[in-house]
Formats: structure tokens, sequence, C-alpha cells
């Protein structure tokens, strides 16, 4: 794996086996993330951006849940093939996760202190006192008033930001590689949301700790983000350095997304825009593009046959038919899920079920 890569996800695949049918929720993911890079994954609920970092974490509730396929590198080493008990070295210590409501991840009968200098004792194997001076330092860090005497308190004797911040100060607090702050600030206000992303983004700067910021809010994005992957019904369809995602977007999807950002320049001229329709089931969706129904250029072929990634240049990729060379309606017939490219990334084997077996955990 190329040394400035710190992250490698490939082909991943996360089904859910439920009564109406199997829900592919992640289908055949691929992305890098590089040393210090913040990433952007970006899409409406549903789209796959939690179960994609959760399966990365191996925390996918089994059953209903299997992951089908796919491996996950890091430091050379595959996560799928790590036994359970090898996972939680790796949860906390190299990889730690922000998730949307600090009161579902704090645990409301313990202390602050209980909970920070267990985890770093855990991971650091320091000594009670080193340990709880470490917190401390940490919580400072972050920005909490009177930290050595606030680490006593329990979590509900916080405001919902400095809980969050707490949750940072956690996160960071056993140097991890790799940061994964799901939706971070979506319950707070939206003074607090700018205050929290400004302490992450400066914090993961001087840590050098590389990001990946799981959002539907484009805002966020342009703020904090070095690049952008944008997932559709569990797929990538693009991807790319920020700054060029917003000035050229190439997938319908995305054109939409960002022009559905409330912008001040144009405010009071009309209705703000949205993307007509609604996200599609993913139970048993058909192998072609899920984005069909929602979009003004819809093509024959996009109705039969899932787009392959086209590369627009290094780092920047979309999946969309318009992209591709293919042939004109009229000749369309003569295209059909097996003509398709065989490396289309994201294409799942046909017939494919979340009866397989799992490769999670393949070695334990
Ligand atoms: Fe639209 Fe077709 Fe592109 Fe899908 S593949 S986004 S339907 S043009």
């Amino acid at each position: 794996m190329n040394n400035d890569v710190i992250l490698r996800v490939d082909g991943l695949r996360t089904y859910f086996n439920t009564d109406e049918g199997v829900v592919k929720a992640v289908d055949g993911v691929s992305f890098d993330l590089h040393r210090g890079e913040t990433l952007g994954l970006v899409g409406e609920s549903g789209s796959g951006k939690s179960v994609t970092n959760l399966s990365v974490m191996r925390l996918i509730p089994m059953p209903p849940g299997k992951i089908m396929g796919g491996s996950v590198w890091l430091d050379d080493e595959d996560l799928m093939k790590r036994s359970e008990a090898g996972m939680r070295e790796i949860r906390g210590k190299k990889i730690s996760m922000i998730f949307q409501d600090p009161m579902t991840s704090l645990n409301p009968f313990l202390r602050i202190s209980t909970q920070m200098v267990e985890t770093i004792r855990l991971h650091e194997g320091l000594p009670k006192d080193e340990a709880r001076e470490k917190a401390v330092t940490m919580l400072k860090t972050v920005g909490i008033p009177n930290a050595a005497k606030r680490i006593d308190a329990y979590p509900h004797q916080f405001s919902g930001g400095m809980r969050q911040r707490v949750m940072i100060a956690i996160a960071l607090s056993c140097n991890p590689e790799i940061v994964i702050a799901d939706e971070p600030t979506s319950a707070l206000d939206v003074t607090i949301q700018a205050q929290i992303l400004e302490l992450l983004k400066d914090l993961a700067h001087d840590f050098g700790t590389s990001v990946i910021m799981i959002t539907h809010d484009l805002g966020v994005v342009a703020g904090m983000c070095d690049t952008v992957v944008v997932m559709y019904a569990g797929r990538i369809v693009e991807r790319g350095p920020v700054d060029e995602i917003f000035a050229n977007p190439q997938h319908p999807y995305t054109r939409g997304l960002i022009k559905s950002v409330p912008r001040l320049d144009t405010a009071g001229q009309g209705r703000l825009f949205s993307i007509e329709g609604q996200p599609p089931n993913v139970i048993d969706l058909p192998e072609c593009c899920p984005f069909n129904p929602r979009c003004e250029s819809a093509m024959d072929i996009c109705r039969r046959v899932y787009p392959p990634d086209h590369k627009i240049e290094e780092g920047r990729t979309v999946a969309c038919w318009l992209h591709e060379p293919h042939p004109g309606d009229e000749e369309s017939e003569a295209v059909s899920p097996a003509a398709a490219p065989a490396s289309a990334p994201t294409e799942a084997p046909a017939g494919a079920s979340a009866d397989e077996e799992p490769v999670q955990g393949a070695e334990e």
C-alpha cells in the first residue's frame, strides 16, 4: 500500500437480511484515506455512509447484518481478518469514533474521569494517576473550563456542546491515526456546531490525525474537508478534491446536492431547490443506476445497467453513463449487465445474498 495512504477500503459490501429481502446497505465501496487528510462522506439518509464506517470498525450488528466482501487495509493489515479481540485493540487506539449524540456513547452512570481514565489505561498502559493527568490535559485542550474539577462530573452535568467536546477529548486521548466523526454536530445548536467543527479541524491538524467526516451537510464538507466521496444507495457515485467537486460536479446527484444548499446571495429569490423524488428502497435493488427515476438526464441504458466508475483524472471519478461511451438508445438492446465492464468495482455478483459466507473475522 502506498505510504501516503493510511486506510484503504476496497470493495466493501455489507448486507442486512430482513423479512422483506436483502438490504445492500454498502455495495462495493472503495476509497483511500491519506495521512493528514479529512475526507467527507456525503449522501442522503440511507445512502450507506454510516454503515460503511461501522463496517470499517467491525461494529455491524450480526445478525441481521453481514460483511459480505471486501477488505479494509490499515498499516498493511486487512482488518476484516482480525479477531474480535484484535479489533478491540484497534478501536480507540488506532481508529476512534465520534458519534452524533454523545449521550448515546457516554455512559450516563459513570463520571467522565472513569470513562476517560479507563480508556487511556487500556490503550496506553499508563498508571492511574498519569492516565488521569492526561485526561485532564485533553479536557483542557478541547476547552473544558476548570477541567481538573469538571473531570469528576457526570455526562448530564455538561451541556450538549461540552459533552461533544468531551467526546472529542476521549477520541483523541490515545493519539489515534484516524478519527471517524459521524454527523458530530447534527444534535447541536448552529452556533455551537461551528465551534465544535473548528475545534475538530484544529485538533486534527495539531495531532496529525486523518479524519473521515460523515455528513449530509455540504456546508460542513466545504469548511472541513480536503476530499469528498458522494454516496447514493450504498455505492460511491462521485469522488474528488473538495474544490473541484464544488466547482465542477459531474454526477447529476452531486449537482442536485450542491444546488440544494441555501445561498446568502440568492436568498429571497424564490423557492429553494430540492432533488425531486425520494431515495430508492434499497431492498433488492435492480442492477441499474438507482438514481434514474430522479435524474433529468436518464437514458435507456441507465434503467438497465449500473454505470462503471469513470476516471476523470487521478483521485477524481464519477459513476454515470453520461461520462461513459455506450450504445445509443436505438442500439441499447445490445447492452446487457453481462456486457458491463468486468472491473466495475461496485457491481455485486449476480444472486448475491446475505446468506453468503461473511468475510469478517475470517481468521478467528
Ligand atoms: Fe442519470 Fe443515467 Fe447518470 Fe444515473 S447513469 S445519474 S440516470 S445519467
